[in-house]
Parts: C-alpha cells; structure tokens; sequence
C-alpha cells in the first residue's frame, strides 16, 4: 500500500468512526463501540503505511499536497526523482 493511499484510508476510517458514534445518540450504546473500533482501526494503515519508502520515517499528515519526505527529500508516492 502507498502512503497516499494509507492517508486516504485513514482518513475515511477516521470520519466514519466519527459518524457512527454520533450515531451511537440515536440508535444506542453499542455503535459507540462500533464507532471507537473502526475509528482506531484507522490508524493502523497509517501506523503501517504511512512511512517514507526511502528512509523509512513516519510521514506527516501535508505530505500527499507535496509528495516529499520531510526527513530524506525524497519522492513518496512512488515516482520517481
Ligand atoms: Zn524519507
């Protein structure tokens, strides 16, 4: 998986966590939970993925609006120099 593609699937897992535990409101306790386990699942592809192929360092979050590795100043979304 690419770091751009583990950010996008954070970033997903993230909102649909958040919108299943405000759902939790109306339709009870139990999508909190719900909502907690698929918000946390998460940052597992980003724990995961979201490293510099080059150097091997956690990306930060800007890094997909311009593609460089902030430790190394390498490309990070698999194209070349
Ligand atoms: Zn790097």
């Amino acid at each position: 998986m690419k770091p751009e593609q583990a950010q996008r699937l954070r970033d997903i897992l993230l909102m649909l966590g958040a919108l299943i535990m405000f759902s939790s409101y109306l339709f009870g306790e139990a999508l909190l939970w719900v909502g907690m386990v698929v918000t946390f699942s998460g940052l597992i592809p980003h724990f995961l993925y979201n490293k510099c192929p080059h150097c091997g360092h956690q990306l930060r979050p800007w890094t997909h609006k311009a593609p460089y590795c902030p430790f190394c100043g390498k490309r990070v979304d698999g194209w070349a120099e």
